[in-house]
């Protein structure tokens, strides 16, 4: 199923030309497709429902607040990783009994917010900010729960930057300081231990480290569990891979289910945080082709989009595949899509084959939906781009583009 589909050699989102919206909002823009992303709300909420679980959708992927609004409409949390992320959740409606805040830096005033908002639980990533939790909440005459991010030290197999279950990275708690972890929150008169976190990286294209993982976090939820702990949550993080290229991830079944046999004799509620596979292919990024360059030994697409507006194939050299929104007749040409930025690593596409294009014709950024605006910035001054969600045929601006004065907002000449 794809609603990004070629209508008589026109590119098409559900039942509304991709043409026709670019002639009204200008380019770029992110596009996302409200079939597609209701379909993996769907298909997730399903599968998770082999479990008693919570679904915590992982703002950082898209955190814009249309988006945001539908998936907590249908149902689910959010799981943030900053105040800012906080406090568009509730701005989009969110239940706050079904937030979980994860992330290593969490500030005081992070905590007090999410103490004031009464969220489910903060996902504790280190000592300190146990102490940190527990002093800011007896400050507020209140008690936070818990759970501790363990590491259980798998290799998901993935991209180093997008990795972050292994000893040396920065998240978590080894697995060693787990049980003395707890027992320290034990002592504390403002914090309650109520779950269990792990959350092992992203865009995972196998099934065998969540299985990993799991066992590995199961083992030790029963541990805690006999030591008199109340783990009512375990929180098993996101990470499920989507098809950029030719990856074949898991479907969220399957996935469920060998999670569901591993955990059957677990009473608790299991809390899911995806994000890609939620918003990834739901998304594509459509800039125009600005300039058709020849230097001579190479060919470049010079299109008006650029790293800014999505940094995942210069951050992570990530693979997105790149298509025209009309399809023409004539000679293919193999090609690097570049933006404007002033940089080399700044590039959408290296080395592609592409179908005749002209100056002027639009192409579109497949599979960008997740950590694509949601990662973009201003740099080179450029304003950030717009975003449009279609329905059927209907399309509605859910981000206006920013202009020259929304780049100065808050600056002063002060000199
Ligand atoms: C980024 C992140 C997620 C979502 O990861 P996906 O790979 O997009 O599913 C979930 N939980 C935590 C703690 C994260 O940092």
């Amino acid at each position: 199923m794809n609603d990004f589909i070629y209508k008589n050699n026109e590119l098409f989102c559900e039942n509304a030309r991709i043409a026709d919206i670019a002639l009204e909002v200008g380019t770029p823009f992110y596009l996302y497709s409200e079939a597609t992303l209701k379909r993996h709300f769907n298909s997730f909420n399903e599968s998770s429902k082999v479990m008693d679980s919570i679904v915590c959708y992982s703002v950082k992927a898209n955190s814009n607040l249309s988006i945001l609004r539908l998936l907590f409409n249908m149902g689910w949390g959010a799981d943030v990783v900053s105040g800012g992320e906080l406090f568009r959740a509730i701005k989009a409606g969110v239940d706050t009994g079904k937030v979980v805040y994860s992330g290593v830096g969490k500030t005081e005033a992070e905590i007090e917010y999410a103490l004031k908002s009464d969220i489910l639980m903060f996902n504790v990533e280190s000592i300190p900010e146990l102490y940190a939790i527990d002093k800011v909440a007896s400050s507020m005459n209140k008690k936070a729960r818990i759970s501790f991010r363990i590491n259980p030290n798998v290799d998901p197999k993935t991209h180093p930057y997008i990795s972050t279950g292994l000893k040396k990275s920065k998240f978590g708690i080894g697995i060693k300081q787990a049980v003395p972890a707890y027992e320290s929150a034990a002592k504390l008169k403002n914090v309650l231990p109520v779950g269990l976190d792990c959350h092992i990286g992203s865009q995972l294209t196998e099934i065998s480290p969540f299985n990993d993982a799991v066992e590995i976090i199961k083992d030790l939820v029963f541990r805690l569990i006999k030591d008199g702990f109340d783990i009512k949550y375990l929180d098993l993080g996101g990470g499920l891979g989507i098809t950029y290229e030719d990856e074949m991830p898991p479907h969220p079944s399957t996935y469920m289910n060998s999670i569901k046999n591993i955990l059957k004799d677990y009473r608790g509620t299991v809390i899911f945080e995806p994000g890609r596979v939620i918003a990834g292919n739901a998304g594509v990024f459509v800039t125009k082709i600005l300039y058709n360059k020849d230097s001579g030994s190479k060919k470049f697409v010079i299109v008006d989009g650029a790293m800014n507006d999505l940094i995942r194939p210069a951050l992570y050299d990530a693979y997105h595949e790149i298509i025209p929104a009309i399809k023409r007749e004539g000679t293919k040409i193999r090609a690097d899509v570049v933006g404007p930025v002033c940089e080399s690593g700044d590039f959408l596409g290296k080395d592609r084959t592409l179908p005749h294009v002209e100056e002027g014709d639009l192409l579109a950024v497949l599979s960008a939906g997740a950590y694509g605006f949601s990662m973009s910035s201003n740099y080179n001054s450029r304003p950030r781009v717009a975003e449009v969600i279609v329905s059927g045929n209907n399309f509605r601006l859910i981000r206006k583009r920013e202009e020259y004065h929304d780049l100065i907002k808050g600056e002063s000449i002060n000199v």
